[in-house]
């Protein structure tokens, strides 16, 4: 046994926060990492130490091995929690932890090589007779044998990348003449995104659903599972709401796949958290003998808290007992099941524009208190950049029940309140309340079919937009201009000409109201951008951010904030956002109709056109990455190229002119 009194966080966000917390409650000290960009972060100021390792690029800090080793020996840690993400599945760099004298949380680098590439796992696991998805995982990979292999398993199948995660490099191909495009699609991002373009070729098992079994080892040779969770609510292969239980999981079904799970585990020696991920043909509801083995995830997962929730464990805690050397704290038959629970993952992105990553300084950040558990890795003021994962925070509800739990969570996403970027939030809330997920009818195609009305768009109803041209106006302040809104709470107080003209930019439209003063409480707002032409407001009550008001003999409650050449209304779970003109700034309007331009800081990764090239509208010009996402850019109208001002690997900011279009011809 060893001791472990400091701990280093090879990580960032939420999960080094995470840690954080548990270390201290365990009486261990913890040592934060950070770059450039993160010198402000909240794990910075969490942890007892902190230590510069290098510049915001990934690759330059959180994955520079010699720069969290020498922190490591600067402040006498004597073991590292690599989190998730960045190291933590690298065995290279576990090798080089232990060789440094110290203690890595989390399991051996031969079980993480064993697990690491999805095809050589799968082999391992079809020889541990745990059943995995039929399909074609050999070594060859030319176009003909992985199109004959995909034609033997029947279509739709999926393509992988061997060395993929997080939903990359995998592309579903549901006809025969899509597969030579798909297979090199799906190698291109492999490529990019792992260093390694080989792939492995799957059945796409129908209605799936992605139900995976925690599990748990120890030095001393016990193995225990910790249950199911269900992430089955994907968008893009990626996880957007978990829960724990699975919603309608049969006793024989859990015991099952657990000892499945419990047997993969022990088929490597595992020592340490990971989780065992199965897909399932749920086409006729959830039976024993229908769950495949994906792949194993050798590390803490991000929605390892539901699991948390239903069985009253800290697992950061058993992670740094059982690498300390001590035996699991219970015994299989010790664990159990309390209630539902469910996980809500916060994201700073468009939903209703496929999910697009966004960046911003999130001017106002505020979660709902009570029975709800919080984690989060940011605060008021901090920056969401385009150098790491936009997760902004992940809100965990408990219940007796699911639909106990659903209906908290959705209440919590309700009362969340962001300003400064565009979040998921509103997305989450109507996901919680669709019909087919509330009753527990999921499978991970139901998002997909249910988009248009689990992101629609809510037009802001007039006594909203009449709120925020009153907000704008400057009449009323509300502690308006400060840098911390909530903080500067004024007395409510009228200033200024009695009639002014405000522009306000709600989605991509500008619009002209004229604002007056009626009376000492009183304002009648008009413009077109008003359903009824015009309003009569009555201020009840204003509050710092808290004003009252009514219109048409309603009053209502909202939460208001104005920072720099934003307004944001919070009121009935929506988030209503306004910018001044001066602020406004979209793709089409930067572009005009002759530049493709990028909406996002990103990596080109391929120019599809050159000058003097003919193009019809819509037609791909160049594939960019930003964040975690590949993104065509298409022509906006039919031309022809001037100018490329970007090659492949260039490195693009916000608004970057990548293509240029002939101007057009008059109309003659
Ligand atoms: P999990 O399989 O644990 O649910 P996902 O597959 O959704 O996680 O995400 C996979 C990867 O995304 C993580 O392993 C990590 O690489 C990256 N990631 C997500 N959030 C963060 C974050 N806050 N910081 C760093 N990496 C992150
Ligand atoms: P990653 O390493 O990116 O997490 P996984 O193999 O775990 O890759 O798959 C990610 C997701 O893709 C799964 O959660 C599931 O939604 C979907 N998926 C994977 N394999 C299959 C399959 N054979 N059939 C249907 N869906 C699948
Ligand atoms: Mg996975």
């Amino acid at each position: 046994m060893s001791t472990i009194t400091k701990i280093l966080i090879a990580n960032r966000g939420e999960i080094a926060c995470r840690i954080i917390r548990t270390a201290r409650i365990m009486g261990i000290a913890t040592v934060a990492v950070y770059s450039d960009a993160d010198a402000s972060a909240l794990h910075v100021e969490m942890a007892d130490e902190a230590v510069l390792i290098g510049p915001a690029q990934a690759s330059e800090s959180y994955l520079k091995v010699d720069a969290i080793l020498d922190a490591a020996r600067r402040t006498e840690a004597d073991a590292i929690h690599p989190g998730y993400g960045f190291l933590s599945e690298n065995p290279d760099f576990v090798e080089r932890v232990e060789k440094a004298g110290l203690i890595f949380i989390g399991p051996s680098a031969k079980a993480i090589r064993a697990m690491g590439l999805k095809d050589a796992a799968k082999a391992l696991m079809e020889k541990a007779k745990v059943p995995v998805v039929p399909g074609y995982h050999g070594e060859a990979q030319e176009l003909v044998v992985l199109a004959g292999k995909a034609n033997e398993i029947g279509f739709p199948v999926l393509i992988k990348a061997r060395a993929g995660g997080g939903g990359k490099g995998m592309r579903k191909v549901e006809r025969q003449e899509d597969f030579p495009a798909a297979l090199s699609s799906a190698r291109r991002e492999a490529k990019a995104s792992f260093g390694d373009d080989r792939v492995l070729v799957e059945k796409y098992v129908a209605t799936p659903r992605h139900i995976e079994i925690q599990v748990f080892g120890d030095s001393h040779g016990n193995v225990v599972h910790l249950f199911e969770r269900d992430c089955s609510a994907q968008r893009r292969h990626q996880k957007v709401i978990e829960e724990a239980p699975a919603p309608e999981m049969p006793e024989d079904m859990r015991t099952v796949m657990g000892a499945a799970a419990v047997k993969a585990a022990r088929a490597i020696n595992y020592c340490g958290a990971g989780t065992v991920e199965f897909i399932v043909d749920a086409s006729d509801g959830l039976c024993a003998d229908k769950f495949w083995f994906m792949e194993m995830n050798t590390r803490l997962q991000v929605e390892h808290p539901v699991t948390e929730l239903i069985t009253g464990l800290d697992l950061v805690e058993w992670q740094i007992r059982v690498a300390a050397g001590e035996q699991l704290p219970l015994k299989q038959n010790a664990l159990s099941i309390d209630g539902h629970a469910v996980e809500a993952r916060i994201y700073a992105e468009d939903a209703g524009k496929g999910f697009l990553p966004a960046v911003g300084r999130l001017a106002h950040l505020a979660f709902p208190g009570g029975d709800i558990r919080v984690d989060a890795g940011v605060r008021t003021g901090d920056e969401i950049t385009p150098f790491y994962d936009p997760m902004i925070a992940k809100l965990i509800a408990h219940g007796r029940t699911r639909a106990e739990a659903l209906s908290k969570l959705a209440g919590a996403l309700g009362r969340t309140e962001i300003a400064g970027t565009v979040t998921n939030t509103a997305f989450l809330a109507r996901l919680c309340r669709d019909a087919d997920f509330a009753a527990g009818r999921l499978d991970t195609g139901l998002i997909d079919r249910n988009i248009d009305s689990l992101t629609a768009v809510e037009a802001a109803p007039d006594h909203i937009i009449a709120l925020a041209v009153l907000a704008a106006s400057g009449m009323v302040r509300n502690g308006a201009e400060g840098s911390d809104p909530v903080a500067a709470i004024g007395p409510f107080e009228i200033w200024g000409s009695p009639r002014r003209q405000v522009a306000l930019t709600s989605g991509d439209a500008e619009q002209g109201f004229e604002i007056e003063r009626v009376g000492a409480q009183d304002w009648r707002i008009g413009g077109d951008g008003l359903e009824a032409g015009g309003v009569d407001l009555t201020m009840v009550r204003a509050d710092g951010c808290d004003w009252q008001f009514s219109t048409a003999g309603v009053t209502r409650r909202c939460r208001v904030l104005c920072a720099q050449d934003a307004v944001t209304v919070f009121h009935e779970g929506l988030t209503h956002g306004f910018l001044r003109p001066s602020g406004a700034r979209g793709a089409e309007q930067l572009g005009g109709g002759d530049q493709v331009v990028s909406a996002m800081p990103g990596i080109i990764k391929q120019v599809l056109v050159e000058p003097g090239q003919a193009v019809a509208s819509g037609d791909p010009m160049v594939i960019m990455e930003a964040m975690k996402m590949e993104m065509t850019l298409n022509a906006p109208r039919d031309g022809v190229v001037s100018e490329v001002l970007v090659s492949e690997g260039a490195q693009v900011t916000d608004g970057a002119i990548l293509v240029a279009l002939e101007a057009q011809a008059k109309a003659a």
